[in-house]
């Protein structure tokens, strides 16, 4: 691997090599159709329409107050548009902000393995310990005694993924109000980044981290419009929490990025009008997809993980190479299967080496059905 290689996130580094060997993109999580039509042309039009200027620093009155009456429909939550809502450059930034804002030099943060790749970067930039934990198949289960053994007097954030991205996990109450117990015994907060919330399969329903009892004063909540509206390159993300810490919050977006394209935070205060019409379409054809995915891989025989939400499944190939190392894997699967995926052991600490998760590679089924079934079809033939 070359210096370059090293630096670059395990998205890039995949994409770039399907494009070299022109294999079947299921790396990189974006969706290959565009949000719709709609919404791009709202934000064509409100590029003439509106003014081209710095917005307000906490974003658009109409998009955070139409995030405001969303999550009023969706979850029965009342939020205070003008204090308690910013909006950023998509959860990135909302991640990072929040961090750094709740961060000090030597403070220990809890962080779920698998976890996503950002998270750890950002937390030891702010000077803090990345505390990792890693959770295990097949229940990826957490509780309230694997928290209490790792924390300690310099604990101070937890960060959880829900749903997970790469496995799909969906906290249950009982691990949220696990997490409430020991952030209040121990004067602790607690970041949920909840990009794919509304990407949920089967009976499932998710659960927003500042509607547990015991957070509302603790809880940090980070929502995108990337994965909701099929926009992933827009980045328009938001972050939810007591006017208290959006204060703290907004005062490292004043200077990360300051403001947001007041087109696109228009387009999007329009997108988050939609009836739920829309979310009960956008989680049938993610979880159609899903299951179509899931019949062809096990009907070669793979070991496949069925994910509860998001837009990311799991393939084991330890039976057919156990010997060989992830990423290695990932590069014969592209060259031989012309499929790319994302290796899970990279969402690991180096030092955690999880037998059991090692061997997992992840797939995006966020395709046409035709992309779909060539993909599946060929990983089939490679692997058994
Ligand atoms: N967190 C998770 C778990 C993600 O999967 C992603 C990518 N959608 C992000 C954060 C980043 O989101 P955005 O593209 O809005 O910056
Ligand atoms: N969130 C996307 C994923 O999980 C990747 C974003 C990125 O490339 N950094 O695939």
């Amino acid at each position: 691997m070359t210096d370059k290689n090293k630096e670059m996130t395990i998205f890039q580094k995949m994409t770039e090599l399907s494009l070299k060997h022109n294999s079947i993109n299921l790396g990189q999580g974006f969706p290959d159709e565009d949000g719709p039509k709609d919404i791009l042309e709202k934000a064509s039009n409100a590029l003439f329409e509106l003014s081209n200027q710095y917005p307000p620093m906490k974003g658009l009155e109409s998009l955070r107050k139409n995030i405001s009456n969303h999550i009023d429909t969706h979850y029965k939550l009342q939020t205070n548009w003008e204090s308690e809502i910013l909006i950023t450059n998509g959860a990135t930034e909302a991640l990072a902000a929040s961090i750094l804002a709740m961060t000090n030099q030597g403070d220990e943060v809890i962080i779920f393995e698998p976890a996503y790749d950002s998270y750890k970067p950002i937390v030891e930039k702010a000077g803090g310990i990345a505390k990792c934990i890693p959770l295990l198949p097949p229940k990826w289960e957490l509780t309230y005694e694997i928290l209490k053994n790792n924390i300690n007097s310099k604990s101070k954030l937890i960060i959880i993924n829900n749903p997970m991205n790469p496995i799909g996990k969906m906290f249950k109450t009982s691990e949220l109000e696990a997490i409430s117990k020991i952030v209040n015994e121990n004067d602790m907060y607690v970041i949920s980044d909840e990009v794919h919330e509304h990407i949920v399969f089967d009976d499932n329903k998710h659960i927003p981290i500042i509607s547990v009892k015991g957070l509302e004063q603790r809880s940090i909540k980070i929502g995108s419009a990337g994965k909701t509206f099929s926009l992933t390159g827009w980045k328009i993300g938001f972050v939810i929490s007591t006017e208290e810490l959006i204060n703290t919050i907004s005062n490292m977006h004043q200077y990360i990025t300051f403001t947001v394209p007041p087109n696109l935070q228009e387009a999007i205060a329009y997108a988050y009008k939609k009836p739920k019409k829309y979310y009960e379409n956008l989680k049938q054809t993610f979880e159609d997809k899903r299951n179509l995915i899931y019949k062809i891989l096990t009907k070669y025989g793979i070991k496949t993980h069925l994910p509860e939400a998001t837009y990311f499944l799991n393939i084991d190939y330890e039976k057919k190479y156990p010997g060989l190392d992830p990423e290695d894997f990932c590069l014969e699967l592209i060259k031989n299967a012309k499929v790319t995926g994302i290796p899970i052991s990279v969402f690991y600490n180096k030092e955690t080496n999880e037998k059991d998760v090692s061997k997992l590679i992840r797939l995006c089924f966020a395709k046409n059905d035709t992309t779909l079934i060539k993909a599946a079809n060929q990983i089939g033939e490679y692997l058994y």
